[in-house]
């Protein structure tokens, strides 16, 4: 393990970066609680298991159980000790996985230099939506992007337009996520209601709901991973239909692995026209950590008006196949790792190497104690009498 962390500081991945240039941003940084900083091993291993892709998740989950069953039931031991070892490894990745659904949790926030910028959020969800986590609140959506340094945030329940004026501890705007003929459209603003059947009918009808979102003042983008599964060959279309924007990263498990080369030619047709890029958490309540923040820019327009700032392990899904995942997922966690994160995992490692160092003597009772012990030597012995 520690052989791991110094090779894999040898490949060091920033902490965030532009996913439109691929450069690490200016004036943005990623600062971690100490509290984060100190369970490192923990906060990491969460936060990469919250950033798998769903065919990754799974892959890595098989083979971890897997392995962690059979080298638990393979160890010298009873049979008893054995079955047990072999239980309780592939309980522990079913725990962490869940501890990183539900797990509360200190997370990293994002700062910016800049405060001409608004870092906001594009689309969430609330319990309204029908996949919301039960009893998520709006006011709860709002602190969890307040951890992470959002200052505003749209939300965009399915097909259930928000209108609640929640300001603190940000700002909450109006949204809806409408689901038309498999495309989901995240519209912004003062939107009203619509005949969904309407733009049901084909992809043609669809489009037209672009028009629609115009006449009411709203925004329309195109989200991920509709249009990435069902409407490539629509794109064109979306643009001459007047789309207002794309999608190029969404943390949802069913879209965090947009492939690079896919990202990169929507952001050629994004260009082109000057259309928004931006990023979505896409939050519905579940999972601690976002992989994605956008740095929006009031005074420029278009493709220029928004930063899509991402962590790298969150654009990487795309790039790697998933049956990699037990061991990708991992050495990206360890190459993304800050050198503060690094010295609380070497010390956590230290400490519990030097812990099973230590001799017990008969009639020494088991627990951290034990590494007391060798300052009983520098005692000054009273002598007797
Ligand atoms: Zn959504």
């Amino acid at each position: 393990m520690l052989a791991l962390l110094l090779w894999s500081a040898l490949q060091p991945l920033p902490g965030l970066v532009d996913a439109v240039t691929g450069t690490v941003p200016a004036g943005a940084d990623l600062v971690r609680p100490t509290a984060y900083t100190v369970l490192a091993p923990l906060s990491n291993v969460l936060d990469a298991l919250t950033f798998l892709s769903v065919q990754r998740a799974k892959a890595f989950l098989t083979v971890w159980v897997v392995a962690l069953a059979l080298w638990g039931g393979l160890r010298r031991g009873t049979l008893g000790r054995r079955l047990a070892r072999a239980l309780l490894g592939p309980l522990a990745i079913v725990l962490l996985g869940v501890g990183a659904v539900l797990l509360p949790r200190p997370v990293p926030s994002l700062v910016t230099a800049d405060s001409g910028v608004t870092v906001i959020d594009y689309h969430a969800h609330t319990a309204a939506s029908h996949d919301g986590r039960p009893g998520w609140r709006a006011q709860d959506l709002a602190a969890w992007h307040a951890a992470q340094g959002f200052q505003a945030s749209y939300v965009t329940d399915h097909n259930v337009i928000f209108n609640q004026p929640v300001d603190d501890p940000i700002r909450l705007l109006p949204g809806v996520e409408w689901s038309v003929y498999a495309q989901h459209v995240v519209a912004l603003g003062a939107v009203a209601p619509i005949d969904r059947g309407v733009y049901n009918r084909d992809t043609r009808a669809m489009l037209g709901l672009f028009a629609e979102l115009h006449r009411q003042g709203a925004l329309g983008l195109a989200s991920l991973p509709e249009y990435w599964e069902h409407h490539w060959g629509d794109l064109t279309a979306f643009v001459a239909a007047g789309v207002d924007g794309f999608e190029i990263v969404n943390c949802a498990p069913r879209a965090i692995g947009f492939p690079a080369s896919l990202r990169a030619q929507v952001l050629q047709l994004a260009a082109q026209h000057d259309l928004l890029v931006v990023g979505a958490s896409d939050n519905h309540g579940w999972g601690k950590v976002t992989c994605v923040w956008n740095l929006s820019s009031p005074s420029a327009h278009g493709y220029a008006a928004n930063h899509v700032i991402a962590r790298p392990i969150a654009l990487a899904q795309g790039d790697w196949d998933a049956w990699t995942a037990a061991y990708t997922q991992p050495w990206l966690m360890l190459r993304s790792l800050s050198w503060s994160e690094r010295s609380s995992w070497i010390t956590w490692i230290l400490v519990i190497l030097i812990y099973r160092a230590v001799p017990r003597r008969t009639g020494d009772s088991a627990g951290i104690g034990i590494l007391a012990r060798s300052l009983e030597l520098f005692k000054v012995r009273r002598p007797p009498g």
